[in-house]
């Protein structure tokens, strides 16, 4: 796994409505096979930055205009959304979007839309019931689920592409901390069992960093210290400002 990327994202600005700069010369690197934390204060542009990289910021006026994001060998600047999940990357996004007035299967096949092995998507659905047994209990309009419900069909909606590449932006949001540690577990075994990589973008800086190898601070528009896990857990800035002094 060592000094395998999979993502590189090389010194990019990102512009909405053709003005407002909000990235600044962005730099990062996820390893394959990795669980990769990026923090940062509200604002910071985390969420550009996994919009950047999964094609979302078109649909809200939002580009690239300098830098280049390589995914597999690949660049991928700027590509169309529908092209990145093609090539491997599934973003799990902020506020979970998923499809209220349809069911719980209907938005897992959703998930599965840019596949063309319809035989094995069945058995996906399963393994992601086998991770999420209540999302089997619930037949009826996913409207209906609890936060913590509709946070795991978001994060199983993604698993149905079959990612190599999952970004997935504060899945701890507006969840108890119960449920917090549920999902942060799930994501964990995802890493585990599939080996599939995962960018991770959270508030909660103390449950992020217990689970990620590595970890990028962004303030402003770009990276301003990135290490170890372990090493900004350490770090007195980080305690002071990320983990409430602890
Ligand atoms: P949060 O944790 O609050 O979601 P963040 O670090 O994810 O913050 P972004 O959502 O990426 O930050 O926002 C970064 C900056 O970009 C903010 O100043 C925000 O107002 C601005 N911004 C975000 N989306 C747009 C948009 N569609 N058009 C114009 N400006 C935007």
């Amino acid at each position: 796994m060592e000094n395998d990327t999979l993502l590189a994202v090389d010194n990019i600005e990102v512009v909405y409505n053709e003005y407002v700069l909000v990235l600044r010369g962005l730099s990062l690197e996820v390893q394959r096979g990795s669980i990769t934390a990026l923090l940062g204060a509200n604002g910071a542009g985390k969420s550009t930055t996994l919009k950047a990289i999964s094609g979302l910021l078109k649909s809200e006026d939002g580009k690239i205009t300098r830098g280049d994001i390589k995914f597999d060998g690949q660049i991928i600047s700027n590509q169309e959304p529908d092209t990145t999940v093609r090539s491997g990357i599934s973003q799990v996004m902020e506020g979970r979007r998923i499809i209220q007035d349809m069911t719980v299967l209907e938005n897992l096949k959703l998930g599965a839309f840019t596949r063309t092995d319809r035989a094995n998507i069945a058995d996906d659905i399963d393994l992601v019931y086998s991770y999420f047994p209540r999302l089997k209990e619930r037949t009826g309009l996913a409207g209906y689920l609890s936060g913590g419900e509709q946070q795991m069909l978001a994060i199983g909606r993604a698993m149905m592409a079959r990612p190599k590449l999952i970004l997935m932006d504060e899945p701890s949001m507006g969840l108890s901390p119960l449920l917090v540690k549920e999902v942060f577990g799930i994501i964990k075994k995802l890493n585990r069992d599939f080996g599939v990589t995962i960018l991770l973008v959270e508030q909660n800086a103390a449950m992020a960093l217990s689970c990620a190898s590595h970890g990028y601070i962004m303030e402003n528009g770009k990276i301003v210290l990135d290490g170890t896990a372990a090493e900004l857990r350490e770090n007195e800035d980080i305690k002071e400002f990320y983990l409430g002094g602890s």
